[in-house]
């Protein structure tokens, strides 16, 4: 059995393997067109995934921001304290998006 490096997630994979157990990318009877093909869509379904979750944290981050504004409640209290704690959550969680985003458009082929 021999190992042989992923197309789509670079991680070792067995050569028997017809799908990647890390990623799913199919493995095994492509031609390098439809590999290349595949490669894409898988590329793409992470793209979209991380996009959809900086989405989501962006809208934290602006719900909890609106909120504080609304509201205005007393520093120090609760209400305070989680709105400060979801802004700071949801920009975080979407300059790590933003990030993943980059390193996915630099992966090399
Ligand atoms: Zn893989």
């Amino acid at each position: 059995m021999a190992l042989i490096q992923c197309p789509s997630c670079s991680k070792r994979v067995s050569d028997k393997a017809t799908n990647c157990p890390h990623c799913d990318f199919k493995l095994t009877g492509l031609t390098p067109e439809e590999r290349d093909r595949e490669w894409h869509r898988v590329m793409m379904a992470k793209r979209e995934k991380v996009i959809g979750q900086s989405m989501l944290a962006l809208l934290i981050a602006i719900a909890a921001f609106t909120y504080y504004f609304i509201q205005q409640p007393l520093p120090g209290s609760w209400q305070a304290n989680s709105a400060y704690g979801l802004m700071i959550v949801g920009v975080v969680w979407f300059i790590v998006n933003r990030v993943r985003l980059v390193l996915i458009k630099r992966k090399p082929r």
